[in-house]
């Protein structure tokens, strides 16, 4: 079984003017590459040290592990929670779960917002279902593994990493976030909320 990178549903410069075709390419062909890459390559890893007993590598590869996986797994999502035909508010069990969950769409759209912008470092916000507590919730994740329930699916996701918006917005973190509620494509994120809401832990 190998990693491999799926191609975007629409062009590089399809997002603009919200995200530059310039930083699509990159952020794409790039960095979600090398993460497809890593994953690849760390699963390699693991079996060269299970066959050669060398268990003491353990610690560092299941680290890697995790960053790799998890970062190929959240850019999957995010590409395609955007579209350039996106915007507007979730419909239909997603709103009402939105309502129920956060006190209305502004609400969460605002705690989400602050999530993703205040990130320390590198990470993303993301809106999850939790299925022990059948609800949803917003994480700040660190990196791209770190600071998330087990068993929580993301729904939502929003890269806060520089490489997702430095080259257009410099430091403005906050005009990125802005920018993308404009291309959140919410029937993407409604179907993703329709299959975790079956599942069980
Ligand atoms: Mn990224």
């Amino acid at each position: 079984m190998r990693y491999t990178l799926p191609d975007l549903d629409y062009d590089y410069s399809a997002l603009e003017p919200h995200v530059s075709a310039e930083i699509i390419e990159l952020h794409h062909g790039r960095h979600h590459a090398a993460y497809v890459a890593g994953a690849n390559t760390v699963t390699d890893e693991l079996a060269a040290a299970r066959a050669a007993g060398e268990l003491g590598a353990i610690p560092g590869l299941e680290r890697k592990l995790a960053f790799n996986v998890a970062g190929h797994v959240l850019h999957s999502i995010f590409w395609k929670n955007l579209s350039p035909d996106g915007g507007g508010v979730p419909e239909g069990d997603l709103a009402a779960a939105v309502e129920r969950d956060f006190g209305g769409f502004d609400a969460f759209r605002s705690q989400m917002t602050a999530a993703t912008v205040s990130v320390m470092g590198s990470g993303w916000g993301a809106l999850c279902w939790e299925p022990l507590g059948a609800r949803l919730y917003v994480a700040q994740l660190y990196d791209h593994q770190d600071n998330i329930a087990p068993g929580s699916v993301p729904l939502l996701v929003i890269d806060a990493w520089e490489h997702a918006y430095y080259l257009q917005y410099q430091n403005r973190r906050a005009d990125f976030v802005e920018a993308v509620w404009n291309i959140v494509d919410w029937t993407d994120v409604a179907a993703r909320y329709e299959v975790a809401r079956d599942l069980r832990v």
